[in-house]
């Protein structure tokens, strides 16, 4: 009863399962202009994986054919795909919302200052990573200068509506940056809300608070510095059943930039493709079959339900 199957098996009675695509995330490529201590796909500059024009076509035949409420854009850095405004354009213009999960430097790069602007124009949703309102604590887990590119992009995003108007979501990402879970959710949003606006007068949306998985380049760190062990222990004994039922692959399908499909984007980075029978790639998605699909789990999933839980929508409960 020590594996996740057997938890979930003990405290529902039954296998963990999809119950329908709410949304369809689309992993655009591992090219990042950042590379974090706690990426779980071991983003970087010198990643060259990238989504290419003709399997964004096949993702948006399957959106057409599955109707989700959201198509969740992720990476690396989303935006440097060569065709991300192209795709972008396609999705909205099926009228299904499209949420990009952005680095927020990206946005500040050369030639993309009209990137917000364009996002704004097609209803985008953002979510943006910050895992800290204390500049020490996001340079130590992104690298030099990402705190004070990520405050100005956020101001420049408030300019225009973004973290303000209701419509134009602008939600930020805590993770921790040790060996720890996460705080309450609703007490550090208030938290970020008050520093963040002493400081700088920036606003956002929503705070979601995100449990470092153990996978990618986050699980690499902690082997060398040999806390691997330790922080699974944590994971585990801290698993909570009142997060199964939000737990975010139940409701969702990850697309890798080849077209290939996973319950969900640690899945993906750990190459556990979808599993029960269902087709594995996108030009043959089959929306029935992977609505009741059985999910592929293994000991990273207690990343997803240790303690309040976390998902790309943060806290579960
Ligand atoms: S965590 Fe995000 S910003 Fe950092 S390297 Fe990975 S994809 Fe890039
Ligand atoms: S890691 Fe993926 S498959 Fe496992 S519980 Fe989390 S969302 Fe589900």
């Amino acid at each position: 009863m020590d594996s996740f199957d057997g938890r979930v098996e003990e405290a529902t009675g039954s296998v963990l399962r999809c119950r329908g695509i709410d949304t369809i995330q689309v992993n655009l490529g591992l090219m990042c202009n950042q590379q974090c201590r706690h990426c779980h796909v071991s983003a970087s500059p010198i990643r060259t994986e990238s989504m290419d024009r003709h399997t964004m076509g096949l993702v948006a035949d399957a959106v057409r054919r599955a109707r989700p409420s959201l198509v969740d854009l992720t990476g690396g850095a989303p935006e440097l795909n060569p065709f991300f405004r192209e795709f972008v354009e396609t999705i909205a213009g099926l009228g299904v919302r499209v949420q990009v999960r952005t680095n927020l430097t990206a946005m500040m790069l050369p030639g993309k200052s009209d990137l917000p602007g364009f996002l704004r124009e097609h209803g985008a949703g953002l979510v943006a990573s910050l895992p800290c309102y204390l500049e020490e604590n996001v340079r130590s887990q992104r690298g030099e200068g990402v705190y004070e590119t990520s405050v100005e992009a956020i101001r420049r995003l408030n300019s225009i509506g973004y973290g303000i108007d209701p419509a134009l979501s602008l939600d930020l990402v805590y993770n921790p940056g040790g060996t720890f879970l996460p705080p309450g959710q609703a007490a550090l949003e208030a938290d970020y809300r008050r520093e963040l606006d002493a400081r700088f007068g920036i606003s956002f949306s929503r705070l979601f608070t995100i449990t470092n998985m153990p996978v990618g380049r986050y699980w690499a760190g902690l082997g060398r510095q040999e806390k691997g062990r330790e922080y699974l222990r944590l994971l585990k004994e801290s698993f909570n059943p009142g997060t199964l039922d939000g737990l975010m692959c139940r409701d969702m399908v990850s697309v890798r930039w080849d077209g290939a499909l996973f319950d969900c984007d640690f899945n993906l980075a750990l190459g556990l493709p979808v599993g029960d029978g269902c087709p594995g790639h996108v030009r043959d998605f089959d929306a029935d079959a992977l609505s009741g699909r059985r999910i592929v789990t293994g000991e990273h999933c207690f990343g997803c339900a240790a303690g309040c839980g976390s998902s790309c929508k943060g806290a579960l409960v």
